[in-house]
């Protein structure tokens, strides 16, 4: 069986008996986060189904959004426009960027990637279209703290992002669990 056909058979099971609170009547009346919250984070593996239940947050509470990195790359980059629509149209008031001990977009570079792409058949005339992109975010990630930091920074000064939303930064354990405290709004 192929992974996407074992995808469908466990959905089907899934469906049929889902967990008693996967089917709270109050979470199908509201896509709107209980907590008012919005977590920017890394699509790292070990997140999953680990960083909520750490943080003691469940279905409902809050909307994540992730990226290779928890980056930001622009003013109105991917992940600020989730933003956007999470402030002005979800009620969300305040803003966790989430970074990650042993995060692998400390290693990865533009060097490391257009090495790989090449290996794999895409065009020169390709990767060179991105180069700059390419490089500005992947070798800009230098430590995932000090990525935080910045990241936190660059939400907090959007010109699109209202002044009386909060925006934290912490660190995260993915082995431990642990969070740490970066940067914390006073507002
Ligand atoms: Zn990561």
């Amino acid at each position: 069986m192929t992974l996407i056909e074992e995808i469908l058979q466990t959905n089907e099971k899934f469906c049929a008996n889902p967990p008693a609170d996967y089917s709270g009547e109050d979470l199908h009346d509201s896509k709107l986060p209980k907590k008012k919250l919005a977590i920017v984070t890394c699509m790292d593996t070990r997140l999953v189904n680990f960083l909520e239940p750490a943080l003691g947050l469940t279905r409902g509470d809050v909307k994540v959004i992730k990226n290779a990195g928890n980056c930001i790359t622009g003013v109105f980059d991917s992940t600020i426009r989730s933003l956007l629509v999470c402030i002005y149209e979800l009620g969300v008031q305040e803003i966790i960027v989430i970074g990650h001990h042993e995060c692998g977009m400390a290693k990865t570079t533009s060097e490391s990637l257009t090495k790989a792409m090449l290996s794999r058949g895409i065009s020169a005339d390709a990767v060179r279209m991105i180069q700059k992109d390419l490089n500005e975010w992947a070798d800009e990630f230098k430590h995932p703290e000090e990525n935080v930091r910045d990241a936190v920074a660059k939400i907090k000064t959007n010109p699109l992002i209202p002044k009386d939303v909060k925006v934290h930064g912490l660190m995260f354990h993915p082995r431990s669990g642990k969070l740490e405290l970066i940067v914390k709004d006073e507002i």
